[in-house]
């Protein structure tokens, strides 16, 4: 609960080479602290909200501007500590040790669902993290644009011979992940057909060039679905509307898309998700005045629209869970066979997984465009021989506007992120780059999550609740030395469904940071080589034979 609402509160971040704390390390993590909640970035800042359903970058006003006043006092050798978005304390610690330490939405397990949730953050004791929001690392849509991508990729080479060309996705949940759905598909060549109920997050989409048109007619929006797709061209359409309201109607229409999920923030039944029958508005109103009516309306809702996804999965559109819960919810509403259709995880994404791949990161802390340019130029460089990193890297400065701190994203696995941080760091030094650097990751990445219904799904050993990983993930990241480490409950799938850990390192271009940095980006993608290996997939084991990572009982 916000204690002081500010509710026209406009943060402006920091930019340029001035430093306004008492190192770059806690200068970083202001500026990203302040990127999360820039206008440009988050989805509503003015209620400290970032993305995904409720997920915040601090717990009120008044914790903000403590974190802010902590971080602009603290040392080189002390630690911030982070509880549910409130500092609660500054220790002395020492000079490699992390400047920032958070811990976000924990529950004890017998008490870790949205219930006991909501009467904490009623009494002002919680606060929702999600995974980037409550970490300080969100970069905008563009930090899920690449991962959405190489799902679309993988699945295009799985089912269409390598191009979604010739294809209609039908998706739902234009948010701030969700909105790069629209742009991935149609960088795979295909036709993206997108419902939203809110017309607003359509509209921002289109200003971010993610989208390209919008209608709120259905019999339009599918003639031009169908006219692009029979055209071989890509495009992308918001269709302004209830997801679980129009499916069913696409249904009796007879239209069927070749590709179906759904990026509602269904993990949150209260905050994320808007029941058949309601505007906005009234949505808003039920949601204060009778929130348990709300819930059973919006997991109904829910039910209708899997239902949906499961018919039109029998009618031959190969059908996919896009990581938000919603088949858990249906399935607790009575939709027996609502895992018929899997994860994104286990479809797509896993075999990155084994080589310690994930959604990598960096943000220029100048503010400055030329920075994340230069260390691009560098990377297509130095990686020449990997064609398909380069072709993101050329198709992200072609397509992607940068929302906030210009930064990159990039998958990048065991090995070459820690050569890619030695890079940057050497660039910030000679000052080819003009000001630090922030290196980071989404907490959906190899080794830093346990969540059974999505990134630890059907896992080979059956480990799937296993959440020791992410625990070991974000201890060894704190001792290596990373800048700020998170831990956190509930992100992406919601409450009682995952735990994950956070990292980030500021590239400050000394000799300290260099030799953190190799520590971090080694130990980091290494948990996720390690925790794959240890699972039994044998390319996680090839990896970790190949890279020399020492495990005691991997059989040679
Ligand atoms: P968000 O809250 O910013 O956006 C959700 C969107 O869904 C909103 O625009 C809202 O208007 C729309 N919506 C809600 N109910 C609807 C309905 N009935 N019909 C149509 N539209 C409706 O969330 P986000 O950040 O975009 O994340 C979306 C979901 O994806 C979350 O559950 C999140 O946890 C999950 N997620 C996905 C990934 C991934 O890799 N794909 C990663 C993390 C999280």
């Amino acid at each position: 609960m916000e204690t002081n609402t500010a509710k026209s509160r406009v943060i402006t971040n920091y930019k340029g080479t001035e430093l306004h704390a008492k190192g770059w390390i806690q200068e970083a993590a202001l500026r990203m602290l302040m990127n999360n909640l820039d206008q440009e970035v988050a989805e509503r800042p003015e209620d400290l909200v970032v993305y995904g359903g409720i997920g915040k970058a601090a717990r009120n006003w008044e914790a903000y501007d403590a974190i802010v006043k902590s971080l602009l006092e603290l040392e080189n050798d002390e630690t911030l500590l982070i509880q549910s978005g409130k500092p609660v304390a500054v220790f002395k610690s020492h000079k490699d040790a992390p400047r920032v330490l958070l811990a976000n939405s924990n529950l004890v397990p017998a008490w870790a669902n949205w219930e006991h949730f909501h009467e904490l953050d009623k009494k002002g004791l919680m606060m929702y993290g999600q995974m980037t929001a409550g970490s300080w690392i969100y970069i905008g849509t563009q930090g899920i644009v690449q991962g959405t991508y190489e799902t679309f990729a993988e699945l295009a080479r799985q089912e269409f011979g390598g191009s979604l060309k010739h294809t209609i996705t039908l998706t739902a949940g234009l948010g701030g992940m969700g909105g790069a759905q629209p742009l991935a598909v149609t960088m795979n060549e295909g036709v993206c057909l997108a419902i939203d109920v809110d017309e607003t997050r359509i509209d921002r989409r289109i200003e971010t060039a993610y989208l390209d048109v919008k209608t709120s007619n259905l019999e339009e929006a599918i003639n031009l679905a169908q006219e692009a797709k029979i055209a071989g061209k890509p495009l992308s359409i918001g269709l302004i509307g209830n997801a679980a309201e129009l499916m069913p109607i696409m249904i009796e229409k007879g239209f069927n898309p070749d590709v179906l999920t759904d990026q509602t923030s269904a993990h949150d039944p209260l905050n994320g998700y808007v029941p058949i029958g309601f505007s906005l508005e009234e949505a808003a109103s039920l949601r204060k005045e009778d929130p348990s009516n709300y819930v059973k309306l919006s997991k109904q809702s829910m039910a209708i629209h899997v239902k949906a996804m499961l018919t039109m999965q029998q009618k031959g559109a190969i059908t996919f869970d896009y990581g938000n819960n919603i088949r858990q919810v249906a399935k607790d509403e009575g939709v027996e066979n609502a895992f018929d259709f899997p994860g994104f995880v286990p479809a797509y994404i896993r075999p990155l997984f084994c080589e310690g791949k994930g959604p990598f990161r960096w943000a220029a802390l100048s503010g400055d465009p030329e920075d994340i340019r230069k260390i691009d130029e560098v990377l297509l460089r130095e990686f020449k021989d990997d064609e398909h990193l380069c072709k993101w890297v050329r198709m992200a400065q072609e397509k992607i506007s940068f929302q906030g701190l210009p930064a990159r994203i990039c998958w990048l696995g065991y090995g070459d992120r820690a050569r890619l941080g030695k890079i940057i760091n050497d660039l910030v030094a000679s000052g080819e780059v003009s000001a630090p650097i922030v290196i980071g990751r989404d907490h959906l990445d190899a080794g830093s999550v346990a969540s059974p219904n999505r990134e630890t799904e059907g896992m080979k050993d059956g480990s799937d609740a296993v959440s020791d990983w992410p625990i070991l993930n974000a201890m060894i990241n704190a001792v290596g030395g990373a800048s700020w480490v998170s831990l956190h409950h509930g992100g992406g799938v919601g409450m009682g469904y995952s735990q994950h850990s956070g990292m980030v390192i500021v590239a400050d271009g000394t000799k300290d940071a260099e030799v953190r940095l190799q520590r971090v980006l080694t130990t980091d993608p290494g948990m996720g080589v390690v925790r794959h290996a240890d699972a039994g997939y044998e390319l996680a084991i090839k990896t970790a034979k190949e890279k020399g990572i020492k495990m005691p009982m991997l059989k040679q």
